[in-house]
């Protein structure tokens, strides 16, 4: 069957894990750091300029944003981190939130880390790798940016993540992205069409 990624629309913003929507169906959640990319990433694989908003106010409490693609379809856009100046509250209440999420969301299939091409697996990244090694959940990195290097540095940088993913036990992947330019969107909607019909 078809995903219709371009069908995605805006649901709800929650600030804390008991309002989220019902725990059924399928959700695909989408994190990285600040600047990453990560929204420029979602407008790019639903083919809409605003879905995501291209950045937010550093440091102020952050939001889960829920877009709806079908009836038992999500994507999610977690909260970005990395942000130089942030409160150590913000941080905490980021990691609690994340880990808690992570660790009870039945519905969540799988996480996309969006990482800068030139600066990928940075500590906050270390940090998301580990809580999905520790419940399982499977990941698919985008090393986004990628027009900013050059073939060769592509795949040196792809080679280099994918050695060091050697470490993680639960499925994980990395390819190439650019947001910018459209590059590896259809890697990307092969991962999620996968996740989307898995039983
Ligand atoms: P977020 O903070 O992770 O949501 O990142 P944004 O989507 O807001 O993007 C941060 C900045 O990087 C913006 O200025 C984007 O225009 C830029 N950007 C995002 N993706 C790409 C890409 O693939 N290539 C280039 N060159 N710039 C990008």
């Amino acid at each position: 069957m078809t995903i219709h990624y371009s069908k995605a629309h805006f649901l709800l913003s929650v600030a804390n894990l008991t309002q989220l929507p019902p725990d059924n169906g399928i959700e695909i959640a989408f994190v990285g750091r600040s600047n990453a990319g990560k929204s420029s990433v979602l407008n790019r694989l639903t083919q809409q300029k605003h879905l995501a908003r291209v950045s937010t106010t550093p440091g102020r409490t952050q939001l889960i944003n829920y877009f709806v693609i079908d009836e038992t379809r999500r994507l999610v856009d977690l909260p970005g981190y990395g942000y130089a100046k942030v409160p150590p509250k913000i941080k905490q209440d980021w990691t609690k939130l994340l880990d808690q999420y992570f660790q009870t969301r039945q519905s969540l299939k799988g996480l996309i880390v969006v990482m800068d091409i030139r600066h990928p697996l940075r500590e906050g990244d270390q940090q998301i790798l580990n809580w999905c090694h520790q419940c399982n959940l499977p990941v698919h990195i985008l090393l986004n940016k990628a027009d900013k290097l050059s073939n060769g540095e592509i795949k040196q940088t792809l080679q280099t993540v994918k050695n060091a993913l050697g470490a993680y036990a639960n499925p994980i992947s990395c390819q190439s992205f650019s947001a910018a330019k459209g590059k590896g969107v259809e890697e990307l909607h092969k991962t999620l069409d996968a996740w989307y019909t898995a039983n």
